[in-house]
């Protein structure tokens, strides 16, 4: 075994043995060599996380057909169609142009995009303007749901969230949960909660994450 496979496996396996029952583990392999991602494959691993749509397309191309590649970037209009072909979920959705594009394009290739709707959870709303954090506004999320709901190429799955960066992660988990209730009123198989990264995820998980966002817990510093 090389040194980085063991590397790989004692940190997934750590990982793995916090995991409460049933969530579910996307290793986010952004920046990191497909060699790494051929390691986590032989080690079992299937869901992968993405930023960059040219990034996911030539990982994509490279690895094996039953990975599930989860898109969790920022959206661009000219790289939906690239993104769709190949995401089994896209994490990121925060805009009803791109839903709307997304849904057709998933028409087109006859599969309904699954996707978590993304949730801005800075409760500073000054701060979140400035950092550009992406993200529906909590107050706008029913009706942003609605309309997502009503589009036939798109399922939603659930919602998605972003803790503040260097604050307490409670608050902002306490949103998303409540939101998901909210959303389950409106969808009842939308039960997923995608929340928690390598600094928050455990405390994600007491707040009912169902899938967890996880890089350099697992691959090291970027
Ligand atoms: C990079 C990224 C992650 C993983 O972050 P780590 O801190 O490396 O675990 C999770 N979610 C999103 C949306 C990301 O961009």
């Amino acid at each position: 075994m090389s040194a980085r496979e063991s590397q790989i496996r004692s940190a997934l396996d750590k990982i793995k043995a916090q995991l409460k029952p049933g969530v579910e583990l996307i290793v986010v392999t952004k920046t990191f060599p497909v060699s790494d991602l051929e390691i986590l494959y032989l080690l079992g691993e299937r869901h992968f996380g993405e930023n960059r749509q040219s990034e996911l397309s030539k990982k994509s191309e490279a690895l094996a057909k039953d990975i599930h590649w989860h898109f969790q970037g920022g959206l661009q209009s000219n790289k939906l169609r690239a993104i769709v072909s190949v995401a089994s979920y896209i994490h990121s959705l925060d805009e009803i142009r791109h839903a709307v594009k997304i849904s057709e394009l998933a028409l087109e290739l006859n599969k309904r995009q699954r996707c978590f709707i993304q949730v801005n959870l800075d409760a500073d709303e000054l701060a979140s303007r400035e950092s550009n954090r992406s993200g529906v506004d909590p107050k706008e999320f029913v009706a942003f749901a609605e309309s997502l709901i009503a589009l036939a190429g798109i399922d939603v799955v659930g919602v998605m969230g972003i803790a503040p960066l260097n604050s307490d992660p409670r608050p902002g988990f306490e949103i998303l949960r409540n939101l998901s209730q909210e959303l389950l009123k409106m969808a009842p198989k939308a039960s997923g909660i995608s929340s928690g990264m390598s600094g928050d995820y455990q405390i994600a998980m007491e707040y009912g994450a169902t899938h967890i966002r996880l890089g350099s817990s697992i691959l090291g510093q970027r």
